[in-house]
């Protein structure tokens, strides 16, 4: 077969570093789920999934496609391997497969937020194992009080808990990326769905240095902010990365009964 080379359109940086590898697949979380792949490039990474558990592999690239077919033919015969050729994001309703699964993959980078969102919501996917740039990584693992705590923080909090794995240097990569990378493991114990508290978030941290008060004083009513404020011990002056998830949630539910009581007092 004729040599691949890495498609920079198509997210392309394969991972080499066998530690990582074995680290991967030692975080993954133990139980009968299927695995989910996105992405499995050469089949570095597959090649460890299959020996534990029957996978589902979605990979874009009809090349690699075709060398995947080859490469893990034996496994495509005994159903412990499936390869879905094309782009995932365009087979992905709101559930990707019809069984619990969890997600352990070395994502491509240009997509991977939502990848992670979209995983986040489907009800069959119950953990998820990913490589992604380091800063994501951070963004999704954030608490309270952290710089980058927002909503991909606050979201990941709302269903589950999340933490770094393990930190990837670019030398792990061939080719090398020109940034650093981090696995990370969220466990889910319920789905995202809850759109119009998202909706807030989004209010919430439009400008992240300012403080949350006047953010969200664009969309709501200043007298229901401030008794909301008053319910949950808030400080005015509090910035948006300062509250916690379940503040925010606090937040989000009183914001909607003062308004209702405010409505119907009208
Ligand atoms: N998992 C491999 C490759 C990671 S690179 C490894 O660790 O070495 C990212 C992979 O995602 C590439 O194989 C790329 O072709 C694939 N990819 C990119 N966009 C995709 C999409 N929309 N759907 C499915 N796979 C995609």
């Amino acid at each position: 077969m004729e040599k691949i080379v890495a498609k920079k359109k198509f997210g392309q940086n394969f991972l080499k570093d066998k530690t990582i590898l074995q680290k991967i697949v030692e975080a993954m979380p133990n139980n009968d789920n299927k695995i989910v792949e996105i992405g499995p490039g050469l089949g570095d990474l597959t090649k460890f999934l299959v020996d534990v558990k029957s996978v589902e592999a979605f990979e874009v690239d009809t090349d690699l496609c075709k060398l995947l077919q080859n490469k893990f033919e034996k496994e495509i015969a005994t159903k412990q391997l499936r390869i879905h050729c094309g782009d995932v994001l365009n087979v992905w309703k709101s559930e990707l497969i019809d069984e619990s699964y969890d997600l352990v993959a070395n994502l491509p980078y240009y997509i991977a937020t939502n990848i992670i969102l979209k995983a986040l919501a489907d009800p069959k996917c119950k953990n998820i194992l990913v490589m992604v740039q380091l800063e994501v990584a951070e963004k999704f693992c954030a608490h309270e009080g952290d710089k980058v705590f927002g909503s991909l923080g606050i979201i990941t909090q709302s269903v589950g808990d999340a933490h770094i794995v393990v930190r990837v240097p670019p030398t792990a990569f061939e080719p090398q990326p020109k940034i650093d990378s981090a696995v990370f493991l969220i466990q889910k114990n319920s789905d995202r769905s809850d759109k119009d508290f998202e909706d807030m978030l989004r209010v919430a941290f439009t400008q992240p240095r300012k403080t949350l008060m006047k953010n969200l004083s664009v969309v709501y009513q200043k007298t229901i902010l401030q008794d909301a404020f008053l319910k949950l011990n808030l400080a005015q002056t509090i910035r948006p990365h300062q509250v916690s998830t379940l503040d925010y949630h606090q937040l989000y539910k009183l914001t909607r009964s003062l308004d209702g009581t405010r409505e119907s007092g009208n």
